[in-house]
């Protein structure tokens, strides 16, 4: 059986090490060693100022919305994992759609200032697959119509644009450490911000608003990760550079091999440096798509339809038409990458999707 992805295991005796150190200083979470060991090198790889370790991606975003301090409306992108809109809902804002772009699959800059309004507070974008949003015009159309930027950097471990890490860009990246994610500590995620102020109002919203033992500054939550959490991330962090680079082969393999069928393998622009997270492929129609995935899986191979539905089609939602999100939504495959799939393993699958096409 091959799924769409496989989480990478560390050596059972590296993690024992940890544990061997959690039973000796018997502290299993509130900010302990390892979390704190996590968060520095985190830092260091990502290379930015401010990294909060948080329980989950979700909650990432949530502490973000919270902590700008927003109320009312957020344009955000309908192509993108649940989280992304549900978290605005969950923090009582308001999600706006705006459509993507079909190149980058991320939202479109040329339609934001058209969806601005009195309302209008921030702007919640995903970089989808690890692919970068429009940097450069999304800060300009922030900056001229006051809006905050956040970006949903789940996908993004590890990713940088001219040089820079990703997460250097908008006024708060978050980022999620689940099992399926290219980094992961089982469950986990982290908020990243160059203000070290709003950091350390996340810091402390995190760990229910304590500003010591007996002061509470604001409403807080519980968003913190345990040591047991932060031990597996420093187990899977030292390997992560070479899992890049084995994705980067499986990625090439499948482009190589699927050139000459009608559909479209994904290119990132030259300035990116990318993490290869997924391998999406966009079909000429729902039901080829349909047809691929029907015998891939009766092989035993289960690539997944990230992301369908489109986000505005949620039965929660009420919004306008997104045309190109709904078509790119019903036509995307990812198929399966992960550190050690093997070439046979991605011949196998070119090879079954290119006999739908002969
Ligand atoms: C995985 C993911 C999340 C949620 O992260 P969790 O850690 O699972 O809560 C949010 N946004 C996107 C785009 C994701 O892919």
């Amino acid at each position: 059986m091959i799924n769409v992805t496989k989480t990478y295991l560390p050596p059972l005796e590296d993690y024992t090490k940890y544990l061997k150190m959690i039973w000796a200083s018997n502290q299993l979470t509130n900010n302990g060693q390892l979390v704190q060991e996590l968060e520095s090198k985190l830092k260091e790889y990502l290379r930015v100022e401010n990294l909060i370790y948080v329980s989950n991606g979700t909650m990432a975003l949530q502490l973000a919305i919270k902590a700008s301090g927003l109320t009312g409306e957020i344009i955000t992108t309908p192509f993108s994992y649940v989280a992304t809109t549900s978290s605005i809902l969950w923090e009582k804002c308001t999600p706006v759609f705006v459509d993507i772009d079909e190149s980058t699959l991320c939202i479109d800059p040329g339609l934001i200032e058209d969806a601005v309004n009195p309302r209008t507070e921030a702007i919640l974008a995903t970089h989808v697959y690890g692919f970068p949003c429009n940097l450069d015009a999304i800060g300009d159309i922030a900056r001229a119509m006051g809006l905050k930027v956040i970006y949903d950097g789940s996908h993004a471990f590890g990713v940088k644009y001219l040089g820079d890490s990703i997460f250097n860009f908008g006024d708060i990246s978050t980022l999620s450490f689940h099992a399926t994610k290219v980094f992961h500590t089982v469950e986990g995620g982290a908020v990243v911000t160059k203000d070290k102020e709003l950091a350390h109002r996340i810091s402390s919203i995190r760990n229910f608003g304590h500003e010591g033992p007996e002061a509470f500054s604001e409403i807080g939550i519980n968003a913190k990760n345990s040591e047991f959490h932060a031990a597996m991330g420093l187990c899977v962090l030292p390997g992560v550079e070479n899992f890049i680079k084995e994705r980067k082969k499986i990625a090439e393999t499948y482009s190589d091999m699927l050139t000459e069928i009608n559909i479209v393998t994904p290119t990132c622009y030259k300035e990116v440096s990318y993490n290869y997270a997924y391998y999406p492929v966009i079909f000429s129609t729902e039901n080829a798509l349909i047809d691929a995935l029907k015998v891939l899986n009766e092989n035993y191979i289960y690539p997944r339809r990230y992301f369908y539905p489109s986000l505005n089609k949620l039965p929660y939602i009420g919004s306008k038409p997104m045309p190109v999100s709904e078509d790119i939504a019903k036509r995307i495959l990812c198929l399966p990458i992960f550190h050690d799939l093997s070439v046979t393993d991605v011949r196998l699958i070119c090879d079954i999707i290119k006999q739908l096409y002969i």
